[in-house]
């Protein structure tokens, strides 16, 4: 008897950007002018229509090389290098690693903060309290998994204890809309090819400030800006005229992307409602398109789920591992009590998400889950 072939795996998420042959007539122009990154042409009209597309001003818009060159330049523009007496930087410990590397290039010390049990992020209103307010020089709140983050509740923490915010959106291009979310707290995106919208490697900062996003630029491109003389601190943060080519074909195609991201939702949501899962089930638009997150009740079941799914040949992934404080090279940074973000990173997992997942691959998943939930 020939063995059944057991079923192809299901990666965690399988990206779709533009073909070459969407990406071609940009390509062309690259070569017509010869210009391949320093603000270029194609940056400069894919910065215009990026921001067209989130309702914004031009200026509201500066493209950067990746998401965590974008955070770098707007806490460098911000709130510049960390002072002796301002060394830390305050960000949530339910977060990617990319949000310490970011602090750490620009001198500070990190420093991490429980979240929310509700909205998996920093509270403004008791972090504006806590005594180690006093010894930072930033903060970095975090939209986790896209979920934006309200301008208004960073305006009113920076009004009481003055210090620089800069907010870590990477996942945030398809859920922060209008001015609840966007505004002159500073936002980095990423538009890495894992995000809902995507340039391959690239981002942005995003801030309703003209003299702002004028630093960011200057801070992402050797602290020039109009002259060759470097006057601030810096990094090389801009983005090249091919990515600008992806990202012009990626805004070409995005209503259309949106709107099959947007169907393998309801795929989710429908299987997830026949087998008694909807609760489980976290999808946009609570979070970004490119998430789909099984949420347990604790991590028994996260670990049972998990194990039923591997034997499937399908995969999953804890987004921010079990919190930035468990990863080996930042096991030693000071933080707080941490007990909100232990508890969810442990019941958080990502479960299979692409473009073009099938009714019969969701129903799967979903099936899969349940059995191992009820087992
Ligand atoms: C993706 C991501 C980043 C990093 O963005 P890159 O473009 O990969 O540098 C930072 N923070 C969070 C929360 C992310 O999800």
């Amino acid at each position: 008897m020939v063995p059944e072939t057991s079923p192809a795996e299901i990666p965690v998420l399988r990206p779709r950007l533009p073909t070459a042959d969407d990406v071609l007539p940009y390509l062309r122009r690259i070569d017509e002018t010869r210009v391949y990154s320093n603000h270029g042409p194609l940056t400069l009209e894919f910065e215009e229509r990026a921001a067209l597309e989130l309702s914004l001003p031009r200026a509201s818009f500066v493209s950067a090389a990746s998401g965590t060159a974008a955070l770098t330049g707007a806490i460098l523009a911000s709130a510049g290098r960390a002072s002796p007496q301002r060394p830390l930087a305050i960000i949530p410990a339910f977060t990617f690693v990319a949000t310490v590397c970011a602090v750490e290039q620009c001198g500070y010390v990190p420093h991490f903060v429980d979240v929310d049990a509700a909205t998996w992020s920093l509270d403004a209103v008791a972090l504006a309290r806590a005594p180690v307010v006093e010894r930072a020089g930033i903060v970095v709140p975090v939209a986790p998994f896209g979920r934006p983050q309200p301008q208004q509740d960073w305006r009113e923490f920076q009004n009481r204890t003055a210090l620089p915010v800069v907010i870590d959106g990477a996942a945030s291009f398809d859920t922060a809309r209008g001015p609840e979310f966007l505004g002159e707290i500073p936002i980095a995106m990423s538009f890495n090819a894992t995000k809902a919208f995507a340039t391959g490697e690239g981002g942005a900062v995003i801030a309703n400030d003209a003299d702002f996003t004028v630093r960011v630029r200057r801070a992402l491109n050797f602290g020039f800006f109009r002259t060759r003389e470097s006057r601030f601190a810096s990094l090389n943060g801009k983005m090249s005229e091919y990515h600008a080519a992806v990202g012009l074909a990626e805004l070409d195609m995005w209503a259309l992307k949106r709107k099959t991201l947007e169907e393998v939702v309801s795929r989710y949501r429908r299987a997830a409602a026949d087998e008694a899962l909807s609760e489980s089930i976290v999808t946009a638009p609570e979070v970004s398109l490119s998430y789909v997150l099984f949420r347990a009740r604790d991590r028994d079941e996260a670990e049972r789920v998990q194990d039923a799914l591997r034997a499937e040949s399908i995969a999953t992934r804890r987004w921010y591992g079990f919190g930035v404080h468990r990863e080996p090279y930042y096991q030693n940074v000071e933080h707080g009590d941490l007990a909100v973000t232990e508890a969810i990173a442990a019941r958080l997992l990502g479960i299979p998400m692409a473009p073009d997942l099938s009714d019969e691959n969701v129903g799967r998943i979903i099936r899969t889950i349940r059995s191992a939930r009820s087992a």
